[in-house]
C-alpha cells in the first residue's frame, strides 16, 4: 500500500522546483493509496506552486441538427444523447472519465473551478491562471503556465490525456470546432473545443530529453516542463500537420482536421 510519504519522496525526486503545473491521473494504476485521492492531491499541493486540473463536464454537450461544415460531428445524429444533456452547474461533478483526483480537488478547501460549461478547470492556488478563462478561450488557464515555468504531471496517465497538447495545437495553427453546451437559461455556443486525443502518445520520443520520470508502486509520476513541451508539439504539427492524429476508421474529428489541410 502506498502512503503519503511515498507520494512526497517520489515527487521531491522529479525537482519541481515549487512551481505550478497541471495534473493527469489514473490513480487505480497505483494500486492501494493509502488515504486515497486526498493524499495524492495533499502531496501534490505541497510540491508545486498552484495545481490545475481540467474539470470537463461532457455531459452539458448538446448538438443542433444543423451548424457549421467540416466540425468534426455529423449533424442529426446525436439526437439521443441531446435526450440526456444536463444543464451546466458550478457544482457538477467533474466528468467520469476524467478521473477520481480532478473531483476531489474540485472539492478541496480553497480550490476554484472555472464556469465554462464544458472544458472548465479546477485549480488549487492558482486563480490567477483560471481566471483568464473566457468562452472564446477556454485553455487559457494553460496559456499562463509556460510564463511561470510550469510542468505537465502525468500521474500513471499517457499523453492521450495530455491536456496541453490541445493548446500547442491551437498555436499550430490547427483546425478548431464549435460544440454547444446547455445552460439553466439557455443554450452557448462554444468555439475553441480541441480535435480528438487519441493519437497524442506519439509525442513520446520527441519529449524523452526533458521528461522526468519516477517509478511508483505499480505506476510511475512523470514531470514535463511545459514550455519546451508546447514549443515541441507546434513544431512537430508545423511540419507535418496530420501529426498526432489517430488512425482510428472512423474518427470524425481527426477526419475533419485532414481535409483542413
Ligand atoms: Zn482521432
Amino acid at each position: 500500500m502506498l502512503t503519503l510519504e511515498d507520494f512526497n519522496l517520489a515527487l521531491e525526486s522529479l525537482e519541481l522546483e515549487n512551481k505550478p503545473a497541471i495534473a493527469h491521473a489514473s490513480l487505480k494504476t497505483f494500486g492501494t493509496i493509502q488515504g486515497g485521492a486526498e493524499t495524492v492531491l495533499k502531496a501534490l499541493v505541497e510540491h508545486v506552486n498552484g495545481l490545475l486540473m481540467p474539470a470537463f463536464t461532457y455531459k452539458t454537450m448538446i448538438f443542433p441538427e444543423v451548424g457549421p461544415p467540416n466540425n468534426g460531428l455529423t449533424y442529426g445524429k446525436q439526437r439521443d444523447l441531446n435526450l440526456m444533456a444536463q444543464p451546466f452547474r458550478y457544482n457538477m461533478p467533474v466528468d467520469s472519465t476524467i478521473g477520481t483526483l480532478a473531483e476531489t480537488l474540485r472539492q478541496y478547501p480553497g480550490a476554484m473551478r472555472t464556469a465554462h460549461p464544458i472544458l472548465s478547470f479546477a485549480g488549487h492556488n492558482l486563480d490567477e491562471a483560471l481566471m483568464t478563462q473566457t468562452i472564446y478561450n477556454p485553455f487559457a488557464p494553460i496559456r499562463w503556465l509556460p510564463d511561470h515555468d510550469g510542468w505537465v504531471l502525468l500521474l500513471g496517465v499517457n499523453h492521450t490525456v495530455n491536456t496541453s497538447i490541445h493548446y500547442a495545437e491551437k498555436l499550430a495553427g490547427r483546425h478548431q470546432f464549435v460544440r454547444w453546451a446547455l445552460t439553466p437559461n439557455r443554450v452557448i455556443e462554444c468555439p475553441g473545443f480541441p480535435g480528438c486525443s487519441d493519437g497524442f502518445e506519439a509525442i513520446r520520443p520527441d519529449l524523452k530529453a526533458v521528461t522526468h520520470r519516477v517509478e511508483l508502486g505499480d505506476s510511475f509520476i512523470e514531470a514535463i516542463p511545459i514550455d519546451p513541451m508546447l514549443q515541441v508539439v507546434e513544431a512537430r504539427i508545423k511540419k507535418n500537420p496530420l501529426a498526432l492524429l489517430c488512425q482510428r476508421d472512423e474518427c470524425e474529428r481527426c477526419d475533419a482536421v485532414r481535409s483542413s489541410v
